[in-house]
């Protein structure tokens, strides 16, 4: 494991941002986290993935580890179940298709998401009505302080909406080497998607284009990939990191004030991880819900629109890219304009999905 200094990240991020960092080491098996931690001081390290989470706002003072530990191992299987265990530096999109190959089902929703099987488990990712806390084993992570190796369950894990125990309170102190989830044989699947209004897709009705009954898990996959590819950016084209804030949780007072406002505003409950359809939503068992906060950008009238070097997505409100001049500085200052205006209008405060570092 070689240590480099005043390297160069804007390659190693979906934003494609500039961003020096004091110090950088690639991690291709868990005693180069060993080496490297004898070797920097940990406080200031940072572990990378395929950086498609995270905003550099500037240079970074520390040391960035970027993970790519492979290996993708079948460890237990049953008549209905696989126990997969696959290295944190694998590439999800890679590895779903590689699940798919062998009609193993759990995770197809969640094809074409960028970024590696590690962050996954950090950010509790989810497409399309899946979530990876849905097939969740367990995770090895070793502990910047010790260098010891601990095995967390799904339990231990924490996984909520879009975060996990790794963002809160062991946030920069355990770095994920290895991830087993348990995928499924007989596998029921999920089409219930629905989405209102910012999109509206719907898993059912792309499947009905291309698709006939019984659709398979490969047929699912194609699906959200279709989707995807006409909805989203592709990072490799233009510089992006997806959806940059999260949904935000508001009462029902909010709620109603927001609906009087708008027509078909979208919400679901707080223990649902994402949307469905609302038939059968009943709001009298919520005291808050979740809003989509794509809806209240566009709302606003920011998709497409521009200032400076950035840019709303025109399909998309929640998306932001730029011309690849932006600074981090710049692309940060954006989504904080937006942050206030939704604000000032709505009276609703978004939180950033995305990792500011730097
Ligand atoms: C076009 C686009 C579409 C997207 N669509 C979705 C979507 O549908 N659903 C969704 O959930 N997300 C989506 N995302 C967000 C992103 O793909 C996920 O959050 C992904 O899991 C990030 O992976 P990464 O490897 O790029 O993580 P990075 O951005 O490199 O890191 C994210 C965070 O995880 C930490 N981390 C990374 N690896 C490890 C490790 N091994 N151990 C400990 N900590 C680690 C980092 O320190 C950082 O805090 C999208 C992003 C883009 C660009």
């Amino acid at each position: 494991m070689k240590i480099r200094k005043d390297y160069q990240l804007q390659g190693l991020n979906t934003l494609r941002l500039p961003s020096v960092t004091s110090r950088f080491a690639t991690i291709s098996q868990p005693s180069d986290i060993l080496e490297l931690l004898n070797a920097i001081d940990p406080e200031t390290l940072f572990m990378l993935g395929g950086g498609s989470n995270v905003l550099f706002a500037g240079d970074y003072e520390g040391t960035v580890a970027h993970m790519r530990i492979k290996g993708i191992d079948l460890i237990e299987e049953t008549d209905s179940d696989v126990i997969v265990q696959v290295g944190a530096g694998e590439d999800w999109h890679t590895f779903v298709t590689y699940v798919v190959s062998k009609n193993w089902g759990g995770i197809e929703n969640m094809a074409l998401i960028p970024g590696t099987v590690g962050a996954a488990a950090v950010q509790n990712i989810a497409a399309y009505g899946q979530n990876i806390v849905d097939v969740f084993d367990s995770v090895d992570a070793i502990e910047v302080s010790t260098g010891l190796i601990k095995t967390f369950t799904r339990q231990e894990c924490e996984l909520e909406y879009r975060t996990s125990i790794f963002k809160t309170t062991l946030k920069g102190k355990y770095l994920i080497t290895q991830v087993r989830l348990r995928l499924h044989k007989n596998h029921q699947l999920n089409t219930d998607y629905f989405m209102m209004h910012v999109s509206y897709d719907s898993l059912q009705g792309e499947l009905k284009t291309f698709a006939q009954k019984p659709y398979t898990i490969h047929d699912v996959y194609q699906a959200v990939i279709n989707i995807r590819t006409r909805k989203l950016p592709d990072p490799d084209k233009f510089p992006t990191c997806g959806s940059f804030f999260l949904n935000p949780v508001v009462s029902i007072t909010k709620l109603e004030e927001l609906q009087s406002k708008m027509n078909e505003l979208q919400f679901y409950p707080l223990e649902q991880l994402s949307y469905s359809s609302p038939a059968g939503l009943d709001l009298k068992q919520q005291e808050y819900v979740k809003l989509p906060a794509g809806r209240l950008i566009d709302e606003l009238g920011w998709r497409g629109k521009t200032i400076g070097n950035c840019k709303v997505w025109d399909k998309h409100a929640l998306i932001f890219t730029h011309n690849g001049k932006a600074t981090g500085k710049e692309f940060l200052a954006f989504t904080q304009t937006i942050n206030r205006s939704v604000f000032e209008e709505f009276g609703v405060k978004l939180e950033s999905e995305v990792v500011v570092v730097g």
